[in-house]
């Protein structure tokens, strides 16, 4: 199976993704996880990316696509992957169409997690995760069970995005309405789009995802 997670950032893709990746078994794809962690490392990928993510804009279709393309190829993506963060332009979609294609796959599902653009900011300027397993977590609507430790590993070790602060967030959004909303009509006409209400809590998400997931596999 294929899902594509659809979202403004702060939509709690991630958060979402990996609940979906322990109950079905699916490996996450995450462009922003990739990215950053080619930035830590201070590869070519990550130089040419690392202003791009600074300013919340995109990184160029070229690279992301380039990054998809070799990791799809990998064992663990054989039966079927969870992206998350990927697509994000029309020219990048149309790509992994034809990447699946070649391999006669298609994208099962695009789950739309439709959240008001006001509750973003606060979302984003409030999370952090675990800098052992990258377990998310929020000041308000997310704690840890208890207080300083990471309920996934026991790590006291946590960390916050750089680009999760308010400036670059309205950035973000601003890409996301111009750059990536126009998927939406695009795996719509595909008959892929199922939209879910992403405002709920946490729990009722992963509830409404699970639901959307059942019919399709049913
Ligand atoms: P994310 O963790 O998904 O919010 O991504 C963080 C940043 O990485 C984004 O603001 C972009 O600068 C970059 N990025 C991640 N995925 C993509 C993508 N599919 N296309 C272009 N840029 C991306």
């Amino acid at each position: 199976m294929i899902i594509v997670l659809l979202g403004p950032p702060g939509a709690g893709k991630g958060t979402q993704a990996s609940r979906i990746m322990q109950t079905h078994g699916l490996v996450q794809l995450s462009t922003g996880d990739m990215l950053r962690a080619a930035v830590s490392a201070g590869t070519e990928v990550g130089l040419k990316a690392k202003e791009f993510m600074a300013a919340g804009k995109l990184v160029t279709d070229e690279i992301v696509i380039g990054i998809i393309a070799d990791r799809i190829e990998e064992d663990d993506c054989k039966s079927g992957f969870l992206l998350d963060g990927f697509p994000r332009t029309v020219a990048q979609a149309e790509t992994l169409n034809k990447l699946l294609n070649d391999k006669n796959l298609t994208v099962d599902i695009v789950v739309e997690m439709k959240v008001d653009d006001e509750s973003l900011v606060d979302r984003i300027a409030g999370r952090y995760t675990c800098a052992q397993c990258n377990k998310g977590y929020h000041d308000t609507y997310l704690k840890p069970q208890v207080a300083d430790v990471c309920d996934g590993c026991g790590s006291a070790n946590f960390t916050r995005r750089s680009d999760d602060n308010r400036e670059t967030v309205i950035s973000r959004l601003a890409t996301y309405h111009t750059q990536t909303a126009p998927l939406l009509p695009f795996y719509k006409a595909q008959g892929v789009l199922r939209t879910i209400d992403g405002m709920a809590d946490i729990d009722d998400v992963t509830v409404q995802i699970n639901d959307v997931l059942s019919k399709l596999s049913a």
